[in-house]
C-alpha cells in the first residue's frame, strides 16, 4: 500500500514491513513510520515510563551521570557559534540540564517538554522555566530567541516541518538553529532494517538522512552553516548496540536494560542480558572504530546541523 508523504504530499511506498512499517517518499526521499500513533498514546509514552517521577531521569544512575557530562560539550559547541549571552529555547528539553548551564552563564532560558513529569522535574531541580506542550501550540512571541535547539526531538514529532517553521518565526535575525537527529544514512540501517538501534519503536516517527534533513531545513527557511556526523554521546554506543542487534532475539536488549523503568528492571534479571553485556565489552573498541570510520566514508549515525534563517526566506507558513 502506498501512503502520502506528510511533508510534501508525494507518494510514499512501503520500504520496510517492520514492525514498525516504514515508508519512503519518492519525491523528497524522507522515511517515516507508516502509522503514526494517536496523540493520546504518544503523550502517554513520554510520561512516567519514559521519565521517572520526581527526578525526570530516564536511565539508571551511572548512565545518567555520563549523560550530564555530554551536556557541557553541547553548551560549548553552541557558544562557539552564538557567544551570547542571549535567549535560548530548548525544545524537548528533557530534565533541563542544558538550560541550567546556559542560565548559569547569564542567558535567558526557556524549555518545552511534552512530558509533564520531566517539565515538573526540570522546574524543581534546575530552577528553569519549562512549558509543558507542543511547540507550535504554545504561541510564543515572534523573534524572541537567539538560539533554538532540537536535540533528538524532530524524529519524535508528528510534523517536524511545523516545528521548524515555528522555530524560524521565533528566531531573531541572524539567530542559530541547532538540530540533532539519528542519521539513517548509517550503513547499519541497510544491514539491520527495523532492528537498527535508532528505529526505536514506538518513539521515533521519522528517519532522516543528511540529504532529507538538509532539504527539510531549506524548505522551512533555513540555511545550513555547519554539520557534524559524530557524537561522542551517541555514536559509539549506537554502533555497539547495532553490532549486538545482529544477534537474534529482542533488539536493543542492553540499552533497554539500562532504563530506570519496570522493563529495564526485568531485563537486568535475565541471563541473556548479562551475555550481551559481556559481549558488549569485547565489542567496545570495534564499535568505537566503526563510529569514527563510517562518518568519514559514508554516514555516521548521529547528525548535528547548525543553521541560520535564510536571508531571502521562502519559509513555509
Ligand atoms: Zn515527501
Amino acid at each position: 500500500m502506498t501512503c502520502v508523504c506528510r511533508l510534501c504530499g508525494g507518494a510514499a511506498p512501503l520500504v520496510l514491513a517492520g514492525p514498525p512499517a516504514i515508508v519512503r517518499c519518492s519525491s523528497c526521499g524522507t522515511m517515516a513510520v507508516r502509522d503514526i500513533p494517536e496523540p493520546a498514546a504518544r503523550e502517554a509514552a513520554y510520561q512516567e515510563d519514559y521519565y521517572r517521577e520526581g527526578t525526570g531521569e530516564r536511565f539508571i544512575r551511572p548512565f545518567e551521570d555520563a549523560a550530564v557530562l555530554f551536556k557541557e560539550q553541547r553548551v560549548r559547541a553552541i557558544l562557539r557559534r552564538a557567544p551570547g549571552p542571549g535567549a535560548i529555547l530548548d525544545v524537548g528539553c528533557g530534565g533541563g540540564e542544558l538550560l541550567r548551564r546556559f542560565a548559569g552563564r547569564g542567558w535567558t532560558v526557556l524549555g518545552t517538554q511534552l512530558s509533564r513529569t520531566a517539565a515538573d522535574a526540570a522546574r524543581r531541580l534546575h530552577d528553569v522555566e519549562v512549558l509543558a506542550g507542543d511547540l507550535p501550540e504554545l504561541v510564543l512571541p515572534a523573534a524572541s530567541f537567539d538560539v533554538v535547539t532540537f536535540f533528538h526531538v524532530l524524529e519524535h514529532v508528528e510534523r517536524p516541518d511545523a516545528q521548524l517553521a515555528e522555530a524560524r518565526r521565533l528566531l531573531r535575525t541572524g539567530g542559530l538553529l541547532v538540530v540533532e537527529v539519528p542519521d539513517f544514512g548509517d550503513p547499519f540501517f541497510r544491514l539491520l532494517g527495523t532492528r537498527h538501534f535508532c528505529v526505536d519503536p514506538p518513539n521515533h516517527l521519522w528517519f532522516f538522512t543528511e540529504e532529507t534533513l538538509r532539504n527539510l531545513l531549506s524548505r522551512c527557511g533555513f540555511e545550513v552553516t555547519g554539520l557534524s556526523r559524530f557524537s561522542p554521546e551517541y555514536s559509539p554506543y549506537s554502533q555497539l548496540q547495532n553490532l549486538l542487534n545482529i544477534l537474534p532475539g529482542e533488539p536493543s536488549r542492553l540499552y533497554r536494560a539500562m532504563m530506570g523503568n519496570e522493563k529495564g528492571g526485568r531485563l537486568r534479571r535475565e541471563t541473556a542480558t548479562w551475555g550481551h553485556a559481556l559481549l558488549g565489552i569485547l565489542l567496545a573498541v570495534p564499535a568505537l572504530l566503526l563510529s569514527i570510520v563510517f562518518p568519514a566514508v559514508v554516514a555516521g549515525n548521529t547528525l548535528r546541523v547548525y543553521a541560520r534563517p535564510a536571508r531571502s526566506s521562502g519559509a513555509i507558513q
